[in-house]
């Protein structure tokens, strides 16, 4: 073992969308200033009696929106939520967002059954039912958009685990409908704007493309020593024929993995219906893997797609839509709180490697 395999990466990487957002990688043993999360204990039943969201208790949820298919067995239903965070005109909170800019709290915020079966992961799920879910994502988020031009942004997430704030233990999903655009989505959209106007490409595609074409050694400047030797595929956790999944370079969380359309698309509702599907395939394949390495994981993951309103009617070409995953593998110290710099203490190159050598079932 040389010197440098001893004492492990440590470096900060800048997250080449958001610059602003920096991460410590520090993968040496004294490094890991974090406590380790319990992995969610799984509640793998099919069908809860007291559950509102399982199948028979629909007159136990607040009003229905939509279900899929329009039967008594429904697969997928979408309902208000019994707490929205924001309401329609009726409600009269107040959200801060950004710099203390004090908004109308109007939006709205639903909640998404994503399958009748109570415990079921989302591995677990069927290619074809979550392309179906991946579908009504897309069709709520589009009768959204078109109910009231105020909204720009149709926000579409889920919680899976107390660790990562999920209340009900019923898988589902959210929409928060905001009449603000989410900083973070800001800030990727208008530095993958400023990029774009500078190269002419969008930064997504040449992050995907560097993916899969780059190789590279990097060395010291004064030593000579080989620093770090970047191969063909290193970020690729799994691809598709329209889709890839890949570990950010400079990525917050230890598991954390984004899945892109490899073909530039800005708006999630723009994906077509092949699109999906191989959108549901890389999705459950990403999350065996996920599953496999980490087994039982509380996670968030969230859609990144086009913000509404004349700020960002120029970003067709230079944003590119996505979805991030993010398993919570451990609880954010004081140091990352107070720094905003977070730790990650496995490096995404090694993450990736081992998602990548994860076995999964034959029949996935
Ligand atoms: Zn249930
Ligand atoms: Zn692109
Ligand atoms: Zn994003």
């Amino acid at each position: 073992m040389d010197d440098k395999s001893r004492q492990g990466v440590r470096e900060i990487r800048i997250n080449p969308i958001v610059p602003t957002e920096s991460v410590l990688i520090a993968t040496a043993r004294s490094m890991r200033p974090r406590q380790s999360e319990e992995p969610a204990p799984r509640d793998t039943r099919k069908h809860v009696p007291t559950c509102p969201f399982c199948r028979g208790n629909e007159d136990k949820t607040p009003p229905e929106i939509l279900r899929r298919p329009e039967s008594d067995e429904w697969e997928i239903r979408i309902v208000e939520n019994l707490y929205p965070v924001l309401g329609d005109d009726r409600n009269q909170s107040n959200l801060v967002f950004g710099l203390q800019q004090a908004i109308e709290g109007y939006g709205r915020h639903e909640v998404i059954v994503d399958h009748y079966q109570h415990g079921i992961a989302v591995h677990e799920m069927s290619v074809e039912h979550l392309q179906n879910l991946f579908g009504v994502y897309q069709l709520r988020m589009g009768q959204l958009y078109a109910s009231d031009e105020r909204l720009r942004y149709v926000l579409v997430f889920k919680n899976f685990g107390p660790a990562a704030g999920a209340s009900m233990a019923h898988t589902h999903s959210q929409i928060i409908a905001l009449p603000v655009v989410p900083q973070n989505l800001q800030d990727e959209v208008s530095n993958s704007r400023n990029y774009f106007e500078k190269h002419h490409h969008c930064i997504f595609c040449t992050l995907i493309d560097e993916a899969l074409t780059f190789e590279t050694t990097i060395y010291d400047r004064t030593s000579g020593e080989v620093v770090r030797r970047i191969n063909v595929g290193q970020y690729v956790v799994e691809r598709g024929e329209r889709f890839i999944a890949i570990k950010p370079f400079a990525s917050r969380y230890e598991w954390e993995v984004h899945i892109l359309p490899l073909h530039h698309q800005s708006d999630y509702l723009d994906a077509s219906e092949e699109d999906l599907a191989d959108l549901a395939r890389v999705m459950k394949r990403t999350m065996a893997r996920l599953d496999a390495v980490i087994g039982g994981a509380q996670y968030n993951y969230f859609l990144h797609s086009r913000p509404r309103g004349k700020d960002w009617e120029d970003c067709h070409q230079s944003y590119h839509w996505h979805l991030e995953i993010c398993p919570r593998t451990s609880i954010p110290t004081g140091f990352e709180l107070g720094s905003g710099l977070f730790v990650n203490t496995i490096s995404p190159e090694e993450a990736a490697e081992q998602l990548r050598n994860a076995e999964l079932p034959d029949d996935l």
